[in-house]
């Protein structure tokens, strides 16, 4: 070889040399950006932990909270409010009763025909109506005699052909979703409008007063006996526990995971200590904890739950809510991600969707979580569709599915150490309760019905077995096959309208709670 042929070799030698560094240096950096990007799953992996030690920290934080919620007002971020609902339905109700749900766009109607012993297919007709925009902000006379008189050609309707005697009254359950005072179950003084409303001359009110007159006014016969009330996103917790009892005697908790969270419960009133001196029947009365606002330095806080709370309406306020509902999950997935593209660029440069809050929705996460296919075909729709980012490769997609399981996971555990708080709370978890001693063998637990209502739970299949899991994980296998967790539906129209029938019967029927 000539001096001009090693030339050209060396050259060649030399470009080969510098294309490998290139292939090698791009290599090292997607490596780095790679451990960057496992770096942030890590780390939330690390900050949603939720072994069954911490787990057992939370369902006691929730036990003493209740204590203390019920000790004095204000005395915890639980408020558990008196709903002087003292006796459930008992399955033994017969007739025609009504529910009238007012709710934030809609107000539903319905009507419910129980026949005695649990009638399991309850006959109902429902209907829904639009709560026109201008009656929003008119009158309590306007608004009440648009709903009395919608309810008239309800019940004329329905009752076309079909004899409901003329002497008798009607019973009706009033599910009300808006701050309110009660003083009895058939009586409450609205505090302040939410969600659009603003009938000034109606607040400090009883809102079954207004009601009542508006039927009266029509010529309506109807006596209203229970108003369900909830000052908070989620008002038909204690609905789906009458709805629970109904079917099963032994429920004595309800909880609701959909768009925002909240539970109630049957207490003894002899525990309700911030309320001495009311009597009931039963000697219970269900409890609304409000439990959306539960806090606990125990339950495991990330930089994106902080973030979330901070750029939300209600900072402070709602924590519970905030890493377990409906609302939520989806948002927290979002910030995740947000995180992670702005890491690194597996996920292409930073899509502006991915700095739109609350975008990515809680249903959208439940699909790429349980996404199939081999190629996760749904995931990428998804990503692009919604967040626009296009052509995200195999390994990236099934990053972003570990990361909806790592949130979604956190949620439903820790929903699940809530509902064994209560349990804890009046005795039902096998461990004798808050101030007992004895060990969990010599305590026998008695059977408990949980009646669950909400779309998260009831359509997100991976949330129910992660919840469910860890109810065996907590409890233990023997204490968790005596809870059962029943699912409703529309507790908060049929169930008021079985609450209206059990008050309706009260007496010698009305069914014994504790
Ligand atoms: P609400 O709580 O508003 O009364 P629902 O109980 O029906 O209404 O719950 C609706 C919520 O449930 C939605 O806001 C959503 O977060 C959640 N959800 C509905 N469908 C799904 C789904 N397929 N997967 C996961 N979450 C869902
Ligand atoms: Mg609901």
């Amino acid at each position: 070889m000539g001096k001009v042929g090693v030339a050209v070799a060396a050259a060649g030698a030399a470009a080969a040399c510098v294309a490998a560094a290139v292939v090698v240096g791009r290599r090292v950096r997607r490596r780095r950006k790679w451990g960057k990007v496992l770096g942030v799953l890590r780390e939330v992996e690390e900050g949603c932990e939720t072994s069954v030690g911490r787990l057992k920290q939370v369902v006691d934080a929730m036990a003493v909270e209740m204590h203390a919620g019920l000790a004095s007002e204000g005395g915890s971020k639980l408020r558990m409010l008196l709903t002087f609902v003292d006796n459930l339905p008992s399955g033994s109700e017969k007739g025609t009763y009504y529910a009238l749900h007012l709710g934030g766009t809609y107000f539903r109607m319905l009507r419910v025909k129980p026949e005695g012993q649990r009638s399991l297919a309850l006959a109902r007709d429902v209907e829904r109506q639009l709560i026109p925009q201008h009656l929003m902000t008119s009158t309590t006379e306007d608004l009440f005699d648009f709903i009395a008189s919608s309810l008239k050609e309800f019940v004329e309707r329905e009752e076309n052909g079909s004899a409901f005697p003329l002497d008798r009254r009607r019973e009706l359950g009033f599910t009300f979703s808006y701050p309110v005072k009660q003083t009895s179950v058939s009586s409450g003084i609205l505090i302040k409008w939410t969600k659009g409303f603003a009938i000034e001359d109606m607040v400090g009110k009883d809102v079954v007063d207004c009601l009542q007159q508006a039927l009266t006014r029509k010529g309506l016969s109807m006596r209203v006996s229970a108003l369900v009330d909830f000052p908070s996103l989620v008002n038909d917790t204690v609905g789906t526990l009458a709805l629970g009892h109904y079917h099963d005697a032994d429920t004595v908790a309800a909880v609701i995971i959909g768009t925002g969270t909240n539970a109630c419960y049957v207490e003894r009133m002899d525990a309700i200590i911030k309320c001495q001196g009311i009597l009931t029947s039963s000697g219970g009365m269900v409890v609304n904890m409000e439990w959306g606002n539960f806090w606990s330095s125990h339950l495991p806080r990330t930089s994106y739950d902080i973030d979330l709370d901070a750029n939300s309406p209600n900072p402070n306020e709602q924590g519970f809510e905030k890493m377990i509902s409906g609302m939520y999950l989806g948002d927290i997935v979002r910030r995740v991600l947000l995180r992670m593209s702005q890491e690194s660029d597996i996920l292409g440069p930073v899509s502006p969707k991915l700095l739109t809050p609350f975008i990515l929705r809680t249903p959208l996460v439940a699909s790429m979580h349980e996404d199939d296919s081999p190629d996760l075909a749904k995931v990428a729709k998804i990503l692009g569709d919604t967040l626009e980012i296009p052509d995200v490769p195999l390994k990236v997609r099934k990053l972003v599915v570990n990361v909806c399981d790592v949130v979604t996971r956190r949620a439903a555990r820790l929903a699940a150490a809530g509902i064994v708080g209560i349990l804890k709370k009046i005795g039902r978890d096998g461990s004798g309760g808050i101030t007992s001693g004895r060990s969990r063998s010599d305590v026998r637990i008695k059977r408990t019905a949980v009646a669950i209502e909400g779309g998260l739970y009831t359509n997100y299949a991976m949330f129910r077995e992660y919840l469910n899991e860890a109810m065996v994980e907590i409890l233990g296998e023997d204490a968790a096959e005596q809870v059962i967790l029943e699912v409703m539906e529309d507790g908060s129209g049929i169930g008021a309208s079985l609450l209206a029938a059990s008050h309706a019967s009260h007496g010698p029927d009305a069914a014994q709670m504790l």
